[in-house]
């Protein structure tokens, strides 16, 4: 707006007069006034005409005289008038027009008029008057100019509603609703007279996100984000609702979680049934050690008995016969020999260890295993008679099916070819040890639970092979059917637990939509958000654009900084593909180095640009890893889904792979958009499988 009050900008006057004289005198009351102004003066109508038609702008108000060489001043008035001139009109008159000019004035044709009068003292008023209308003049300008934006923007804005994917509504201080877009008419399922000026039946609070359940007659329940911000509507205060679906986001996620629970609960089940083996374990031994102690002890007290009866008879004696030395070496030596005898028989007490076969049948043990399922062994025995022996004992029960090797190399061979539920293996082949046959079965990740057989006293061993994977040991002394058959009965079913603990793992990372390293969506959940935003832009055609970007000579970083460099990389680029998209964008890890991104009502102008300036953003960006410093760029290609024509899933992905492609071979660090060629347009087919896709 014009600032009139303001006396460093000058008010520019266009005046039109013939007369040189009245010139004098304007200029000149002008200049006495307090009015800052800045006088052109035009002679006659002709040039003031072409001036205004070029310059208009340039002037803050017109001042006509009436009394013009050839035209008169009013004419001119009417030509201006009639070129829509918007600038205020101030016109001077002799006396004797006085009723023209106030005939103009009542018409709007002029802002004002003066009446000069012989003694000139409409000079007076002149510099007052002439401000005052130039500010009223600007300030009706300013609000029409405000009018006319306010319009222009409602236009703008409902048409941008009227694409939008979002559910729109707009409630006003009231609580009534004043405008809904037709994707919050589809999502709501009612029509506008529904809507307008009704309730809108939900809380609406600024600032505020919420979920919230629409129930559409005779369809399916929704689930559907609500965001809520303030805004000026028509003057007042309102707020804006935007809505959006997040049904299947839920579903998902709702199935997610259950689904996790029940892993979840399947684990710990597992676990729970791990630990009660292991206790069960624990108390048999613990039951057998028991039992041994005792019949040990009880063997054993008349033994015990009798060299304790001659110690303390003999220290009896002593005590009696102090006088005699030869009877006293005498007592002393069975003391000395009696105390021999119980200290060997409690070494023998001593010696009694936990992995003592137990009485107990392991028939009788609970177990997690199917006992009628036939257990396939690989017995790993060099010696035939050792063999023999262990085929004895194990053939006491029809459910084990024995095989043999006779060294480490045929073992491996065999278990390359032929599935075991368990190895039972020596130590020593002619081959190599247990160890060495442990540290193959990890390098092949083969899972076979192994026992391992022990000669007497090799305690080293056992606790060596144990701590390599091996699910058990039995010493070859110690080893009879009964001790045999639970030692393999543990260990099988300890590799089943480990095998469905692991399985169940499994089961989760697949069920997972995230991705470990970067925190990014995995590329399962990439796909069905984009089976979901294709539908929703074919459905309200509203802007998709599909973004993929890879990481230029990754590789080089993994060699020359280490793996652990290169992940770190990756975790980064996850951050910065955060920060850089919107909150209703999809950010995707695709796979290794490359990443997917999913822009919803975007178009492939502003696509391009925001892509740049991630590009920019990576280029510049100094990564650290330890004490190295180094610099990383990206490539990226994009699709517009609308731009390169409709297309099923696989193809848009093709699309964006495709620029990408020609990205890196265009020589890297920049951002393509995909071109569609003549021979890659539609096909038949591929609307059809569009169709096909949309839910
Ligand atoms: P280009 O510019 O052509 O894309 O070259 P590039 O070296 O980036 O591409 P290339 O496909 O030859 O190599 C990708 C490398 O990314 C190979 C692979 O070892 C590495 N990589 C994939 N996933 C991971 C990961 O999770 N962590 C690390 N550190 N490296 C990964
Ligand atoms: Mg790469
Ligand atoms: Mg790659």
């Amino acid at each position: 707006m014009m600032d009139i009050d303001n006396l460093s900008l000058p008010l520019r006057i266009l005046l039109v007069q013939s007369n040189r004289n009245d010139f004098l005198h304007f200029d000149r009351a002008m200049k006495e006034s307090p009015v800052n102004s800045e006088i052109t003066l035009l002679m006659t109508a002709e040039e003031a005409l072409k001036r205004v038609a070029d310059k208009a702008p340039l002037f803050d108000i017109i001042v006509i005289d009436h009394e013009l060489s050839g035209r008169s001043g009013l004419e001119l008035c009417a030509d201006f008038v009639e070129q829509n001139v918007s600038l205020p009109l101030i016109l001077l008159t002799e006396p004797e027009n006085k009723n023209f000019a106030a005939q103009f004035h009542k018409l709007g044709f002029v802002n004002e008029y003066l009446i000069k009068d012989d003694n000139r003292n409409y000079l007076e008023i002149l510099a007052p008057l002439l401000s005052e209308v130039a500010r009223k003049h600007g300030e009706i300008l300013a609000r029409k100019q405000h009018k006319k934006a306010l319009q222009a923007f409602e236009k703008r804005f409902r048409n941008l509603l009227a694409k939008n994917a979002d559910g729109v509504v707009i409630v006003n201080k009231n609580g009534k609703v004043e405008l809904v877009n037709p994707a919050a008419k589809s999502l709501f399922g009612r029509k506008t007279q529904e809507f307008l000026g009704q309730p809108f039946g939900f809380p609406i609070i600024p600032g505020q996100i919420m979920e919230i359940q629409i129930v559409r007659e005779g369809l399916e329940k929704v689930t559907a984000e609500m965001r809520v911000a303030e805004i000026e509507w028509k003057g007042e205060r309102a707020c804006l609702a935007s809505l959006r679906d997040v049904t299947y986001r839920k579903q998902m996620e709702d199935a997610l979680a259950t689904a996790n629970m029940g892993l979840y609960q399947t684990v710990q089940e597992l676990k729970k049934a791990n630990k009660k083996i292991l206790e069960q374990q624990r108390a048999v031994i613990e039951e057998e050690r028991l039992k041994l102690l005792l019949q040990m002890a009880g063997t054993t007290a008349h033994e015990m008995n009798q060299p304790l009866m001659t110690l303390l008879g003999n220290i009896e004696l002593l005590g009696m016969d102090k006088n005699a030395p030869e009877k006293i070496k005498n007592y002393i030596k069975r003391i000395e020999e009696s105390g021999e005898k119980i200290s060997g028989i409690i070494k023998k007490i001593q010696t009694i260890r936990p992995d003592e076969p137990h009485m107990l049948s392991p028939k009788d043990e609970p177990s997690v295993i199917n006992l009628n399922k036939k257990i396939r062994i690989l017995c790993v025995e060099k010696l035939d008679d050792d063999f023999e022996k262990i085929n004895t004992f194990l053939n006491v029960r029809s459910q084990f099916n024995l095989f043999r090797t006779r060294c480490l190399k045929e073992a491996i061979q065999v278990l390359e070819h032929v599935q075991f539920d368990l190895i039972l293996s020596e130590y020593f082949f002619p081959d190599g040890t247990a160890m060495d046959f442990l540290r193959i079965m990890h390098e092949k990740d083969t899972e076979v639970p192994m026992v391992v057989i022990t000669g007497q006293g090799d305690e080293m061993i056992a606790s060596q092979v144990i701590q390599a994977g091996a699910f058990g040991y039995i010493s070859k002394t110690k080893m009879n059917n009964t001790s045999l058959i639970r030692t393999i009965i543990n260990a099988v079913e300890k590799g089943q637990l480990r095998r469905e603990i692991k399985e169940a793992h499994k089961k989760i990372a697949e069920m997972s939509t995230k991705d470990e390293l970067t925190g990014l969506y995995n590329r399962r959940y990439f796909k069905g958000v984009l089976r979901q935003e294709i539908s929703r832009a074919k459905r309200y055609g509203s802007g998709l654009v599909l973004f993929m970007l890879d990481i230029d000579h990754f590789k080089k970083i993994n060699d020359t900084y280490g793996h652990s460099a290169g992940d770190m990389v990756l975790a980064e680029m996850g951050e910065k593909l955060r920060k850089w998209t919107r909150k209703s964008d999809t950010v995707c890890r695709f796979g290794g180095e490359e990443f997917v991104v999913i822009l919803p009502n975007t178009n492939a102008e502003n696509a391009g640009i925001m892509g740049e300036r991630l590009r920019k953003i990576v280029a510049s960006h100094i990564f650290e890893f330890n004490s190295f410093q180094f610099q990383v760029t990206i490539s990226m290609g994009f699709t517009d889904f609308h731009k390169s024509g409709a297309c099923p899933l696989s193809k848009l992905i093709d699309r964006a792979d495709n620029a990408l492609y020609q990205a890196k071979e265009a020589g890297r660090n920049r951002v393509v958009e995909f071109v569609p060629s003549s021979l890659s347009s539609n096909s038949k087919d591929d609307l059809q499988q569009l169709k096909a896709e949309l839910p």
